[in-house]
């Protein structure tokens, strides 16, 4: 045990002398797997702290349950939600200078920025008092939180039997849309706004592109031009809500 004593205080006092969080090219200890084979193969039965003493690790292993892959979980997390909240919030305001929403899934958003406002207007004391965003923010914290945000829609996932995605992927689970079938020109829990706009004209424009193409086969072209259209008709309907459109 005493040669293992001796490796024991050489290995601490060389971890000690290195920074585990940064190089990683740093040569490992060659006393390192010595000292460990060496407890292994003569010492299993002896207690843990016999062979290590007062050794600790320099700094917490990280990856345990509750360490830092937990804190930057809760912290990406909370950053989701304070960016879902701020986009319905957006949309409210947006809703009360009159642009409005527009997809398959504008009717239900209209209709709780609707019960909203209502509420709002009824716990106004006088036409001089100014709703803050807190109060706003407040009424709108539940339907925030069913929001899932993606380049080319707003996905209000509050019922998983409307949703078109589950659907088409015939999919047991409903934790959660499946962002990679959604097609939000369908479904009902999906709504377009004007923050939206550039996706959809991006893909108008590389669609009137590729039709024009004489290298695209015909068959090709077909499946093509009901995108394209797709794409046109949800610009024109953003466009029209935003009073853009002629
Ligand atoms: S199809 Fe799109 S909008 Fe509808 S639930 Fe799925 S991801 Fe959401």
């Amino acid at each position: 045990m005493a040669g293992i004593a001796q490796c024991r205080n050489r290995t601490r006092d060389h971890l000690a002398s290195i920074s585990i969080t940064g190089s990683t090219t740093e040569p490992v200890h060659p006393c390192l797997p010595e000292y460990f084979n060496e407890y292994a193969s003569r010492d299993l039965n002896a207690p843990r702290s016999q062979a290590f003493g007062q050794f600790q690790y320099p700094t917490p292993p990280l990856g345990r349950p509750g360490g830092a892959q937990a804190v930057f979980h809760h912290e990406w997390k909370k950053g989701e939600a304070k960016e879902k909240l701020k986009r319905t919030v957006e949309a409210y305001r947006q809703f009360e200078q009159g642009q409005l929403p527009v997809g398959p899934g504008a009717d239900a958003l209209l209709a709780a920025f609707r019960a909203v406002e209502d509420e709002l207007t009824d716990h106004e004391p006088g036409p001089a008092k100014v709703v803050t965003d807190r109060q706003v923010e407040l009424l709108l914290k539940k339907k925030a939180s069913v929001l899932h945000l993606s380049a080319a829609n707003y996905c209000w996932f509050e019922d998983p039997a409307k949703a078109l995605c589950l659907k088409l992927a015939g999919a047991k689970s409903t934790a959660a849309p499946l962002a990679g079938l959604c097609d939000s020109s369908r479904c009902p829990q999906a709504t377009h706004h004007l923050v939206h706009r550039s996706v959809w004209h991006a893909a108008a424009n590389n669609g009137a592109v590729l039709l024009a193409s004489p290298r695209i086969p015909a068959g090709e072209k077909e499946r093509m031009r009901a995108e394209h259209e797709r794409s046109m008709r949800v610009l024109q309907e953003i466009d029209k809500a935003a009073g853009k459109a002629g």
